[in-house]
């Protein structure tokens, strides 16, 4: 928005200068002519040959009078226009970046499993394939066969049931050994490989490190499992299952061991507790 001070580099019909909004949005090429008022003029230049106030017919036209009328009390010679932005709280003389996003955004429900996906230190690109699976867009054969008739739907890494999404990362012979071996001694007790049960599970109230080792385990494992499913379905040979662990607990100990470095307060003993939660 333009606050007037003299009106020169204020557009009348272009620029926001009163409430009532942008002039040649409201009253169109129609307007130009109703008004007798040039196109390029501006605000100064209207304030200071237009005015021997005219009568209108229509309603808005009127309001623009109004709010001529007004802006020719406060028209200072002495002052330059400036430019207003837009914030929740109104019109300031400073641009913000974050509140203009929050204005032209459009803000959707939070979803309850956002922080197990986008947590600091998590990696990105183990992130970016949980985060597909938790919004189920990963091309597990289920879906695929909804598209590409007569598909064979059997998991490939079990060959035993078909392939879903919460097939292929819990309920799989060999997702949930992995799952098993990478969070058992973490969970103890509470133990569980349904899904909705570990993710009811990881809470805020859970300690911080045994949070942060769930969570990136969950992300590495599934990361792992999806890539190994891809390359057998393109024919490579499967990775034995020991091996498969062994990658996953190293990629997560290395992880660990660099967050324990950075002295991140609550994960100072991180790797210490993931090697005491090894079975
Ligand atoms: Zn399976």
């Amino acid at each position: 928005m333009k606050e007037v001070g003299n009106g020169r580099h204020t557009s009348f019909w272009y620029d926001k200068w009163c409430d009532l909004g942008v002039l040649a949005e409201i009253l169109g090429d129609r307007g130009i002519i109703d008004m007798g008022v040039r196109r390029e003029a501006t605000v100064e230049e209207v304030l200071n040959n237009h005015r021997r106030r005219r009568r209108h017919r229509g309603a808005s036209l009127q309001d623009i009078e109004k709010e001529l009328g007004k802006l020719a009390e406060k028209q200072s010679n002495s002052e330059l226009d400036k430019d207003l932005w837009r914030w929740s709280s109104g019109f300031k003389q400073k641009f913000s970046t974050m509140e203009t996003w929050q204005l032209i955004r459009e803000t959707g429900l939070q979803c309850d499993w956002g922080s197990r996906v986008w947590f600091s230190k998590a990696t990105p690109k183990f992130a970016f394939i949980t985060w597909l699976a938790f919004k189920d867009r990963l091309s597990t054969l289920d879906r695929v066969s909804r598209w590409s008739q007569g598909i064979d739907t059997t998991c490939v890494l079990c060959k035993n049931a078909p392939e879903t999404r919460s097939h292929i990362f819990f309920e799989c012979a060999v997702s949930s050994h992995i799952w098993e071996q990478l969070t058992k001694g973490i969970m103890r007790n509470s133990y569980s490989n349904s899904c909705e049960t570990v993710m009811r599970l990881i809470s805020a109230s859970m300690e911080k490190k045994k949070r942060f080792c769930i969570n990136y385990a969950l992300q590495v494992a599934m990361y792992f499992l999806w890539r190994e499913r891809n390359k057998r379905r393109h024919g490579e040979p499967p990775m034995p299952l020991s091996v498969m662990l062994k990658l996953i607990d190293k990629t997560i100990r290395n992880k660990l061991s660099l967050v324990q470095g950075k002295r991140v307060k609550g994960l100072e003993e991180v790797l210490q507790f993931w090697f005491s939660t090894r079975l």
